[in-house]
């Protein structure tokens, strides 16, 4: 009976589905194997029909191999052949050709030879394409999030995930071969606030309750090392419910790493050549400095305006201070009278920029923050500005030295708080990078950030926040100043910088009980609060916690930056939009009234 069973099923799948399954695929052929019989599976990548002879450009993830319908062909082959549109999908069988010399096409891997079908066979039909394949920037970013499915077939997507895959292959290797263990940790855990917001998951067992989907595997990742692994790491899914912002996704994927028994150097001298392979062997990219620079987060701040400052380039931020407290121009004095700063920054060869070029950068140091921008052009004819009338010659000689202008170059001047003048300079160093092109895509300007403040005051919640996560260690000789004065103490934290961007942050934790408790009440979360939050990690520390600390380079952005991309949507199989929708599935989406039901929950009317 059962044998009977098995022939049916059998005979059934056989007249559905059996279809000539391919020998090789289109990306392989070369002339060794000239007259070998294949069979080739793939899409319609081309279709081109001279006279009766067609012309089928056959693709598959491997290549593109071309397939010869001759005008000697049956009449069925031909009509199969005329048939063909682009994007369907069909089995080749034929066989393997040399092209005459005239026809090699040296740009294709298998640009030597053709395949003289014998027999097509469309295994499925598509109907017209909303949009070309390998279009790629010129097709409008939603139809083809919306059409994932066709914009993954381009070669773009395919090279961009491939290198995705590679780079992911060559960490685990790296990380496995220096005894680490890639364990995973819940995806539905407790909310214990990290920074942003949680994404709820309502419970159905216990309604009225709720599982958090994690920001970061923080505190298992630190349980783990409580738990004598040693070595962890995991290809981590993180979840932020924050404002689309940039090149954020809600979900992206991080290398969550963690380690017993080391301090920062240890951290350190494992990622730095980590990044040189993963840049180097995987990206085929160049990394500017070897070793990379070391910068502390005052100084990052100082010279770039910014704590993930792109050191491709120069143009760093100039103080002007010593020379200007005393001067007439009273933007600068009052600023610095007020404890301000008065920063410069040098363009080389704006000095002739247009009077609509420079209200366009006081307009952007505007959006920036900035009350206003300042510049004096150094040109062939002497200074043009609105403010040397209002400096001295010794100042303006000053100002030219300190800054190192010569003719050709405009100086950018911003006078305002600390913060403020960063900000906005920081941000213009950038904007006339680009506008000089001093960026190049090909080469990758790491740099490490140390020494961060371990709190930062928010004034919405009028509190200390932690500037990394509450988990993080202040400095040892910081430590009393937890309590005498929050705001100077640095932290054992640092950051990975390239291009810009922050690309992985880290730190030596807090593991003992008695300083998490201190630092939880610098945070001004109460005994009881941080028990209910984070009494499992207290508890932990208890049982012979060792000393840990752990980095999480973000997997999207580097992909990104070694695929020479500007937007981590293209480095993802599946994005949502920068408004947190996913066009394809149409994600989020209404739920029926049964599943609300189930959790117990009531959507109250938004009007
Ligand atoms: N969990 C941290 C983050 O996601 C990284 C770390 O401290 O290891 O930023």
């Amino acid at each position: 009976m059962t044998i009977l069973c098995n022939c049916i099923d059998k005979d059934y799948m056989m007249s559905e589905e059996l279809f000539s399954q391919r020998t090789t695929t289109c990306g392989a052929l070369t002339k060794a194997d000239d007259g070998s019989r294949v069979v080739l599976n793939g899409w319609v990548h081309r279709n081109r029909n001279h006279g009766s002879v067609h012309f089928i450009n056959l693709r598959d993830r491997y290549g593109i191999t071309q397939v010869v319908v001759d005008d000697d062909a049956s009449k069925e082959l031909q009509e199969v052949a005329t048939s063909l549109r682009l994007e369907f999908c069909i089995a080749v069988t034929g066989v393997v050709r040399c092209r005459p010399d005239s026809m090699i096409n040296p740009e294709m891997a298998t640009g030597e030879i053709e395949v003289k079908a014998e027999r097509i066979e469309i295994l499925s039909s598509c109907p017209p394409l909303p949009f070309q394949i390998d279009d790629g920037t010129k097709t409008k970013e939603d139809l083809r999030l919306k059409y994932r499915y066709l914009d993954l077939r381009s070669q773009g997507m395919q090279q961009r995930l491939k290198l995705r895959h590679d780079f992911i292959l060559s960490i685990r290797n790296y990380l496995s071969a220096r005894d680490f263990w890639e364990i995973e940790t819940p995806t539905m855990i407790k909310s214990t606030p990290e920074g942003a917001r949680d994404f709820l998951v309502p419970s159905r067992i216990y309604p009225g309750k709720f599982y958090a989907l994690p920001q970061s595997p923080q505190l298992f990742k630190q349980i783990l090392m409580v738990g004598g692994m040693d070595k962890y790491f995991q290809i981590a899914r993180c979840y932020r419910d924050e404002d689309a912002r940039g090149d954020r996704q809600l979900e992206f994927t991080q290398l969550d790493l963690e380690m017993s028994f080391v301090d920062r150097e240890d951290i350190l001298g494992l990622i730095e050549p980590m990044f040189i392979e993963l840049t180097e062997t995987v990206g085929h990219k160049q990394i500017l400095h070897k070793p990379f620079p070391r910068l502390t987060y005052d100084e990052a701040l100082e010279r770039f305006g910014s704590d993930k400052p792109d050191i491709r380039f120069g143009m760093e931020l100039i103080d002007l201070g010593p020379t200007l407290a005393g001067c007439e121009f009273r933007v600068f004095s009052e600023a610095l009278a007020a404890g301000g700063r008065v920063k410069a920054i040098v363009a080389p060869g704006c000095a002739d920029y247009s009077r609509r070029q420079l209200d366009e950068l006081v307009e952007f140091a505007r959006t920036g923050g900035a009350k206003g921008l300042a510049w004096i052009a150094v040109r062939d004819d002497g200074l043009r500005s609105q403010i040397t009338k209002n400096l001295t010659e010794t100042e303006i000689a000053d100002v030219l030295s300190r800054t190192g202008a010569t003719t050709g170059d405009l100086l950018l001047i911003v006078a305002d708080q600390a913060e403020v003048v960063a900000e906005a300079l920081g941000q213009l160093r950038l904007e006339m990078a680009r506008r000089l092109e001093l960026l190049d895509g090909n080469v990758l300007g790491f740099c490490w950030i140390l020494d961060f403040p371990l709190l930062e005051w928010s004034e919405e919640e009028q509190r200390y926040t932690a500037k990394h996560h509450p988990f993080t260690a202040p400095l040892d000789e910081d430590i009393p100043l937890l309590t005498a004065d929050p705001a100077r103490a640095r932290a054992k934290a640092y950051d990975v910088v390239a291009n810009g961007y922050e690309v992985g942050g880290g730190s030596i934790r807090i593991h003992r009980r008695e300083l998490q408790t201190a630092m939880f009440r610098a945070l001004g979360i109460s005994d009881q609060e941080a028990q209910a939050q984070f009494g499992h990690l207290l508890e932990a520390f208890e049982y012979g916690a060792p000393p840990h600390g752990g980095i999480a380079p973000g997997i999207d952005r580097l992909v990104m930056l070694l695929a020479g991309e500007a937007n981590i949507r293209e480095v993802m199989a599946f994005p949502k939009t920068q408004r947190a929708v996913d066009l394809m599935t149409n994600a989020p989406s209404e739920i029926s009234a049964r599943q609300l039901d189930e959790l117990q929950i009531r959507i109250v009317d938004q009007d």
